[in-house]
């Protein structure tokens, strides 16, 4: 280990822990610096009523780093699933529902057309996805190559595409920068079909399924092992980074917020709590968003007036809320058989829904009719509810950061109108609801330190995605203040429980990385 100041990890969701068990097995001395009094950031399980248990934000996992997991051994430190692959269940107010299983439709009501093309259309996507996927564990290239060596991942990129063959090149080239919609009007003719795969290219992002962009979107979901329910709630994931990082020798700090990051003698010096302290570092990286690391923490005195500027200018407005309802039975949706409350359930009866839902929030305001991701974690894990109780989680959609009539007059108008969607679709589940916690965005920023509440802590598009994210000019996690690195949501890959974005910052640090 080494002497000296230690390298101060700010945050310990999960890229912050996953960069900090890294450096730590390189030998660095590492101290993580987090503002609340548990590990986990965004991917944490929380109770939200007496003895009821949930994911209080992200709460399956799709993306997480399969290499992460198998380098930090993170099984030995206690990672568990309760499920894999959950299927996708696309509820349905009449008749049976749509059920997705990988490359499948193994229910529901569809032409048969779309039954034949839905597993080459799923096969496509997900060799388009790979190509993204690739690209998890690279620096983003430089715009400008001094060396060659910067050239590469661009070459490697290119590569990738390439070696889709002529034909995949083509389509991928074609579709990439698409709205969802019309790829989808392109291949299926079932609006349920068309409306659950929508859902995957619009979750977390400020799109409609009419947006360009969000075949993008979509492929960046679909680059994982698809979705997964953590024994104990996502914050598991993070219980066992963190478990990794401390047996690799890293101290974390809870109850620790950082006030600001301080430069002298031409780089970063160190960290100041809002307790007054300060710690001297040799090196500081940072997994809270963009904005508040660089404008709020730092201070935009600190950097060129062009930079500031483009990082003021990140698009980061949250469009995701969450809904926790514990109930006293297991819910009955309509149409749904037994054994399928416990996968993915998702509402948006078509592609059209998901646009009409999304234009509320052009406007600033909640969607009437809002898309919902659905799970009911209890039903495959019973460390989460008393027995024969139940925790329902939903991610709903669109309910923007900057409503209109502000969030404290419309909390309750919204909340009733995603009880009595549930209600349309689960009859009975009213009278179940034992307590419910409604997480707005203004709710998910104040509770977890996200500007915005945004999901990826900044808008993922192409405009903002590799060499361009979080912005221009900063964009491989070493930022241009010497010794300061950026390794959250708000980097490359983006946001989702990958941990890419904490590896990758690491390495960049330990390879001696400039901007
Ligand atoms: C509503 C919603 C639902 C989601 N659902 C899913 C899902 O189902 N699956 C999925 O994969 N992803 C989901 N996500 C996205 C996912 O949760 C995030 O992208 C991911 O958790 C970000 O991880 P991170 O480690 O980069 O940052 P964070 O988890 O945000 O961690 C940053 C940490 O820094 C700390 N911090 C910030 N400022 C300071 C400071 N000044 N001092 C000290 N500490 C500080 C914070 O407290 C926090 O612990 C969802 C996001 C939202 C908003």
């Amino acid at each position: 280990m080494t002497e000296g100041p230690p390298v101060v990890v700010i945050g310990a969701g999960h890229n912050g822990l996953a960069a900090a068990a890294y450096l730590a097995r390189a030998g660095r001395r590492v101290l993580v610096v987090e503002a609340q009094g548990h590990v986990g950031g965004a991917a944490v399980t929380r109770e939200f009523a007496p003895r009821f248990r949930v994911s209080s934000v992200a709460h399956l996992t799709h993306l997480l780093d399969a290499e992460i997991v198998r380098e930090l051994g993170l099984r030995r430190h206690g990672l568990e699933f309760a499920r894999t692959r959950l299927r996708t269940v696309a509820l349905a107010e009449q008749g049976e529902a749509l059920v997705l299983d990988g490359n499948r439709i193994v229910a529901g009501a569809v032409p048969d057309a779309d039954r034949a093309a839905y597993g080459p259309f799923i096969d496509r996507m997900r060799r388009f996805a790979a190509v993204l996927a690739r690209q998890h564990h690279r620096v983003p290239p430089r715009l400008a190559w001094a060396r060659w060596r910067d050239a590469l991942p661009a070459a490697a990129l290119g590569l990738d595409i390439r070696r889709l063959g002529r034909d995949d090149m083509r389509e991928f080239l074609r579709v990439v920068t698409m709205a969802i919609y019309d790829v989808l009007e392109e291949s299926f003719a079932s609006p349920a079909l068309k409306g659950a795969l929508a859902v995957d290219a619009v979750l977390g992002t400020r799109l409609g399924s009419r947006s360009g962009n969000s075949v993008f979107s979509y492929l960046h979901r679909l680059g994982g092992g698809g979705p997964a329910l953590p024994r104990g709630g996502v914050g598991s994931v993070c219980d066992a980074l963190a478990a990794a990082a401390r047996s690799a020798g890293a101290e974390i700090r809870l109850d620790s917020p950082v006030a600001a990051i301080t430069v002298g003698g031409g780089g970063v010096a160190g960290v100041r709590l809002e307790s007054g302290e300060s710690i001297a570092a040799a090196a500081v990286v940072s997994s809270a968003d963009p904005k508040t690391t660089l404008l709020r923490l730092l201070g935009a005195r600190h950097l060129e007036a062009e930079l500031a500027q483009r990082v003021h200018h990140l698009r980061s407005t949250g469009t995701a809320a969450k809904l926790h309802l514990a109930l006293s039975g297991l819910p009955r949706f309509r149409g749904v058989a037994a054994g399928d409350a416990g996968e993915r359930l998702v509402l948006a009866p078509s592609a059209t829904y998901v646009d009409e839902a999304f234009n509320a929030a052009k406007y600033r305001r909640y969607s009437s009719q809002p898309i919902m991701e659905i799970t009911v974690p209890t039903v495959h894990d019973g460390t989460l509810a008393p027995a024969g109780q139940h925790v329902l989680s939903a991610i709903v959609q669109f309910a923007p950061y900057d409503l209109a009539a502000g969030w404290d007059a419309a909390r309750g108008r919204f909340q009733e109108c995603v009880l009595e969607l549930l209600e349309r679709h689960a009859p009975g589940i009213r009278g179940q609801v034992l307590a419910a916690e409604l997480l707005t965005p203004q709710d998910i920023e104040r509770d977890f330190r996200i500007s915005g509440g945004h999901w990826h802590h900044g808008e993922l598009a192409l405009d903002q995605a590799l060499m361009l994210r979080p912005v221009p000019g900063a964009a491989r996690y070493a930022m241009p203040v010497a010794g300061l690195y950026l390794c959250g949501a708000g980097c490359h890959p983006g946001g989702g429980v990958i941990g890419a974005a904490g590896r990758n910052a690491a390495r960049v640090l330990l390879a001696g990385g400039s901007p």
